[in-house]
């Protein structure tokens, strides 16, 4: 699933095409993938985009707002004036777009267009009302649900709000492993498997262990690499091992850069043993035996 540096690798690059385009038609080829009706964002101009953890968001000059998440498998790829010459596509299902998993076209009214594609369909784009608008949303009372209450459960954030004081209080709070706590959206938004396995590498903590009996010094020391890994994340352009490619249709970097994410039975970077995979929380959650006792 892509976490917070996948999600804000996209981020910035639609950021870099996507401001001032007007909507000239929204394409609905699966009616699960789109909440909303299309009229009501066709003829609008996009003037900015946002991310809330995992959800991406294009705001609209009438107060409206499309709000989108990737879940396990979604895409959003950019087609038009403004892509980046030489592109290097490693997926032939990218070639030419749209494809089978393609589940909703947005056209823009000079031509550039943005695929939104899903094999697994879990994923959604959603019309909302945008608070931060000086513009109310004309006609559109009780239609729409505000973007505050769509991210009104999601924990804090990640070079956002996520503050050490923060970050100690959530883990001194939850009995539960850490390795789950990290995952828990409500608790902290935006990481995911990737960046909780190799997060907790790095500290020397083993997955299963409870969240509240840390040391204050592991703690810390979760808090810098969490950090560290999502930082490395967004730097390396995300984490193409599954189904994630970037705004342009490219792959990211990070799994060439896994620690423990997806190296069961490979040896340990740090001292040789042999990573060893479980599953927690229905995750499949990797850990070297020796450093993360
Ligand atoms: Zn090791």
């Amino acid at each position: 699933m892509p976490e917070l540096p996948e999600v804000e690798t996209i981020k910035l690059q639609l950021n870099s095409v996507l401001h001032g385009l007007i909507i000239k038609d929204v394409r609905i080829l699966k009616p699960k993938s789109f909440i909303g009706s299309k009229e009501d964002i066709t003829g609008e101009k996009i003037i900015g985009l946002r991310r809330f953890a995992k959800i991406l968001v294009l705001d609209f000059k009438n107060g409206l707002s499309l709000a989108i998440h990737l879940k396990m498998s979604g895409q959003l790829v950019y087609r038009g004036k403004k892509q980046p010459k030489n592109l290097h596509i490693a997926d032939p299902l990218l070639l030419s777009l749209p494809n089978k998993h393609t589940r909703v076209i947005v056209d823009f009214s000079n031509g550039d267009m943005l695929f939104f594609n899903d094999l697994r369909i879990f994923g959604w784009m959603r019309i909302v009302k945008s608070q931060t608008s000086n513009l109310k949303p004309q006609n559109l009372e009780g239609k729409y649900i505000y973007l505050d209450n769509l991210v009104k459960n999601l924990g804090p954030e990640p070079f956002k709000d996520l503050t050490l004081n923060v970050f100690r209080k959530i883990l001194k709070l939850s009995n539960k492993p850490v390795k789950a706590v990290l995952m828990d959206q409500e608790r902290i938004s935006g990481v995911g498997n990737i960046y909780a396995n190799d997060s907790l590498f790095l500290s020397g903590i083993h997955p299963k262990r409870k969240a509240t009996e840390l040391s204050v010094y592991e703690i810390n020391k979760l808090y810098v690499n969490l950090l560290k890994v999502l930082r490395d994340g967004l730097k390396w352009g995300g984490a193409s091992e599954n189904n994630f490619r970037d705004a342009f249709g490219e792959m990211g970097k990070v799994q060439e850069h896994f620690y423990v994410y997806g190296r069961d039975k490979e040896k340990c970077i740090r001292c040789g043993e042999t990573i060893r995979k479980i599953k927690l929380g229905g995750r499949g959650t990797f850990f070297c035996p020796v450093c993360q006792p």
